[in-house]
């Protein structure tokens, strides 16, 4: 963030706003870490603040400090509406484009208030008048810790926003595993952890949540993954059918793309979800090396994210989907390579 920057938030927060605070649709760790660590610290100083996330989230992550008090635009619509309307500043989190938000979008783009945005995906849309962009972060979490000390408040991370900010970069770093995960990554997990992040706690009530249920989804899952070597990639389907076999609840698919890449040569990994509710496939790319999933998702599935990991979807039934995936490859075949 620039010192201008810098001076513009200050200046912003040095009055009494009424904030309201968005994440991206579907919301993950981060962005529900992002939200909640960014809303104590705002209240914590004074402001009058809430987040409105854009529809539900897991069940994994309804345990972070304050997650009761976020409001669910679908559920609580008018109640989110009215803050939206009264809203003086706006902070989005963890997305760069406001298709990203669903039904909100209008709302947002209708309203004066300023928009801060905080992100590390790639290509954002100048959407906000204070842009805090940074590709190479390993998670918005991150970027709210920067942020916090930009403004010399550091010494204002209670160990409720330390667990937001811990959680946050823990999910998307794949528990500090993936490439986007730096000496500073890890500089500011131990800053945290000092500031009273329980993180073994975090660990387990985020990921040693398995239902029988969701292991045996997990079973079906692996068994219709199809694995193809002259591609270097693996794909998982799982259908509408499937998913209600197996009782799917938000969330239990999370994870299961990233098994395709425990293969050894396989560098690309997808997975196909129905979602017949939506009539949409959802579709989770994930790579290693230098395969940008972000171009591909961008380019043939409306979607985006970050060079390993992407999301998209696709209007067509999901035989046709994976049909119209497989013959795309050929045009790949060079970049991938293991
Ligand atoms: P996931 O596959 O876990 O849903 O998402 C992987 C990454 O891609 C995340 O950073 C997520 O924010 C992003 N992403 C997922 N779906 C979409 C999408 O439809 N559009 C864009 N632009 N990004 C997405
Ligand atoms: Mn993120």
């Amino acid at each position: 963030m620039n010192l201008e920057d810098i001076n513009a938030v200050k200046k912003l927060l040095s009055k009494p706003q009424q904030i309201v605070i968005v994440p991206h649709k579907n919301p993950d760790g981060d962005a529900i870490g992002s939200t909640l660590a960014l809303w104590h610290y705002l209240k914590n100083i004074g402001q009058e603040a809430t987040v409105i996330a854009p529809n539900d989230y897991p069940k994994f992550l309804k345990w972070m400090p304050g997650h009761e008090h976020i409001l669910n635009f679908e559920k609580e619509n008018s109640q989110a509406k009215k803050k939206i309307e009264e809203a003086t500043l706006i902070f989005t989190l963890d997305f760069n484009h406001l298709g990203r938000i669903g039904q909100m979008e209008s709302y947002l783009e209708g309203g004066n208030a300023p928009i801060i945005m905080i992100d590390h995906h790639q290509s954002p849309s100048d959407y906000a008048q204070i842009m805090y962009s940074d590709v190479s972060m390993s998670s918005t979490c991150e970027m709210i810790y920067n942020f916090i000390e930009y403004l010399g408040d550091d010494d204002k991370i209670t160990p409720e926003i330390a667990d937001c900010i811990y959680t946050g970069i823990m999910t998307d770093t794949g528990s500090f595993k993936y490439s986007s995960t730096t000496s500073r990554t890890h500089n500011v997990v131990a800053a945290l952890i000092e500031k009273g992040a329980e993180n073994t706690k975090a660990h387990n009530l985020v990921y040693d949540t398995n239902t029988p249920s969701r292991l045996h989804l997990l079973g079906c899952a692996l068994k219709n993954m199809v694995i193809l070597d002259d591609y270097n990639t693996a794909y998982i389907t799982l259908s509408q059918d499937e998913l209600d076999t197996y009782n799917y609840q938000k969330g239990n698919t999370e994870g299961f793309v990233n098994y395709g890449l425990t293969l050894s040569g396989i560098c690309f990994a997808v997975i196909f979800i129905e979602n017949k509710e939506e009539g949409i496939v959802k579709i989770s790319f994930r790579s290693e090396g230098d395969f940008s999933v972000n171009e591909f998702a961008r380019k043939h599935f409306n979607g985006g994210g970050h060079t390993n990991a992407a999301g998209g979807r696709s209007q067509v039934s999901l035989s046709e989907t994976v049909n119209y995936f497989v013959s795309l490859l050929q045009d790949y075949k060079a970049q991938l390579k293991p």
